[in-house]
């Protein structure tokens, strides 16, 4: 018998189809943003009888935003061996003149505004050697010099040799501003003064005797040693120089600077300092930075040393570098003696002397100080 095999064969086939449907969607988004850095042109409009001039751009716009710039003032209120007793005075005085500036920059106003209301201050203050009480002349005479200068539009205003001012800055400032020309000496100076609303004083009124004090011992003591009558010559670093002198950033990022003086004791009438000569003793420029001076006015005439020490800040290096090196450069090249304060639009400053002592003081959002020592 035949058997039978009976074979069951069961195939399970499980087939599984996964189907998986990957979408994919890309969604480009393209934001474009524009920034646009807008510049405007700042400083006040010139005046059309000056002539062309050519603003430097002042304030900065990034993202549609104004930038505001932080304000900064230093002022300075001579550089020599001041006296201990004289100390206090120039302290004070010094800290005066930077409230009173301090005050327009705090409210937004002009670095120029600024720099003349803190040098009105120091004018009016007999410590120093400008407007009242300031060094007599060889004839006994109170002759004044003064110059500011806006470093927008590099206008600028100077008076030279005059004798009836209490503020020669408000005389300089009105030059600065209403006058188709820069410098104004003497009578001249004076006239167009009076012409423009500042009374007149008489040269008595500017003198105090303390000072007829200092030039008749000066005069006695030249005598009995048969020296020179003219203080000017001398590079003793114990005779004062007083002048006074202010630098500026405002808020809208212009810089400006002022210096203001009696000269020096002893000088003979009509002898002009570097004081108020542009580039000497006073400098502002948007491009480069702003810097007063003191000290003996002829070796720092013949050096240009306010544009020398801004050239160098153009160039890169930091006021602080700056103005050490204009001192160094001043007693090197020509045996001179004196202090300088210096500063640019960045609201970086520099404050340097080669005299045993000068007085200064600045002020910023975040700090003030003032001084009368060597800066290091
Ligand atoms: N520089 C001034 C001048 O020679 C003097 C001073 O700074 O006190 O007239």
């Amino acid at each position: 018998m035949q058997g039978r095999i009976k074979i069951k064969i069961r195939i399970r086939v499980k087939i599984k189809i996964r189907i998986k449907i990957k979408i994919r969607i890309k969604i480009k988004i393209r934001i474009k943003i524009k920034i646009k850095i807008k510049i405007k042109s700042g400083g006040q409009e010139c005046p059309p009888h000056t002539g062309t001039c050519y603003p430097i751009p002042s304030q900065r716009y990034f993202w549609g935003l104004l930038l505001p710039t932080d304000p900064v003032l230093v002022v300075h209120g001579g550089a020599w061996a001041m006296p201990d007793d004289m100390v206090e005075a120039h302290i004070r005085g010094v800290k005066n003149a930077l409230a009173a500036g301090w005050r327009v920059l705090e409210r937004g106003g002009p670095a120029l505004d600024a720099v003349e209301e803190a040098v009105v201050i120091m004018e009016d203050d007999e410590t120093f050697d400008a407007g009242r009480g300031s060094f007599l002349n060889r004839d006994g005479r109170v002759q004044l010099d003064a110059l500011i200068m806006d470093g927008a539009t590099l206008r600028a205003g100077g008076v030279g040799c005059v004798e009836h001012l209490r503020n020669p800055v408000r005389a300089a400032r009105k030059i600065l501003s209403e006058s188709p020309h820069v410098y104004f000496v003497g009578e001249g100076a004076e006239k167009f003064a009076a012409q423009h609303g500042i009374p007149l004083c008489k040269n008595e009124d500017l003198v105090i005797p303390r000072e007829v004090e200092r030039l008749r011992e000066y005069q006695a003591e030249a005598n009995s040693h048969g020296n020179e009558l003219f203080a000017p010559t001398s590079d003793d670093v114990t005779i004062s120089h007083d002048t006074v002198g202010a630098v500026a950033l405002d808020r809208d990022r212009n810089i400006a600077a002022a210096t203001s003086t009696g000269g020096t004791l002893n000088k003979a009438p009509g002898r002009l300092g570097d004081s108020s000569l542009i580039g000497c003793g006073c400098y502002a420029d948007n491009l480069s930075a702003a810097a007063s001076t003191t000290g003996w006015g002829e070796p720092i005439m013949k050096l240009v040393l306010a544009k020398w020490t801004a050239d160098r800040i153009a160039a890169g290096n930091l006021p602080e570098w700056a103005a050490l090196e204009a001192m160094n450069y001043l007693k090197q090249r020509v045996n001179g003696h004196g202090g300088i304060i210096v500063l640019n639009r960045e609201g970086q400053i520099g404050i340097a002397h080669n005299t045993p002592r000068m007085a200064w003081a600045y002020k910023t959002t975040k700090k003030h100080e003032a001084e009368i020592e060597r800066v290091a």
